[in-house]
């Protein structure tokens, strides 16, 4: 279902225009506005999911092979060196548009661009708590 409201189910259906590279019935890839770099892109579901957690399982599927596909043509085509891909879920993750989106990053020995964090120290107690969190006992 389309929200109306929202800017990427707009796009994605073409009511808005955007510089597209792929298109089927249920995907578009689009052309980032304000790209990290060269080639930057989205991969957009028509249908409207605010993030991946309410993202269907074979979407998620379809998702990554679309990905993967875009990461290949797109690699041979701009020459690039290396590929981020990013998804962010929620404010404090970065999202800042709230309609599902994979980015499509094409990296370059020199772009510049810091797609990074502050690696943590955890000890070992400290990792097997969270293991224990999220996996249950033992
Ligand atoms: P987020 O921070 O939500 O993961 O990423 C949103 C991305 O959408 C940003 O990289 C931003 O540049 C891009 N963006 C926001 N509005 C538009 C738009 O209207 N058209 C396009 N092509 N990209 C957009
Ligand atoms: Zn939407």
């Amino acid at each position: 279902m389309k929200e109306e409201a929202c800017i990427f189910c707009r796009i994605a259906n073409g009511e808005i225009p955007s510089k597209t590279l792929y298109e089927d019935e249920k995907y578009r890839v689009i052309l980032d506005l304000g790209p990290a770099t060269r080639g930057h892109a989205l991969i957009l579901p028509k249908d409207h999911y605010k993030n991946l957690y309410e993202l269907p399982e074979d979407a998620c599927g379809e998702v990554m092979h679309l990905a993967k596909k875009m990461a290949v043509r797109m690699t041979g085509k701009l020459g690039c060196s290396g590929f981020n891909l990013v998804q962010n879920n929620g404010e404090c993750a970065g999202q800042t548009v709230m309609h599902f989106h994979l980015h499509l990053i094409p990296r370059y020995e020199d772009d510049h661009q810091n797609i990074n964090w502050v690696p943590g120290k955890p000890g070992q107690e400290e990792l097997e708590e969270i293991r224990k969190t999220i996996c249950g006992q033992p």
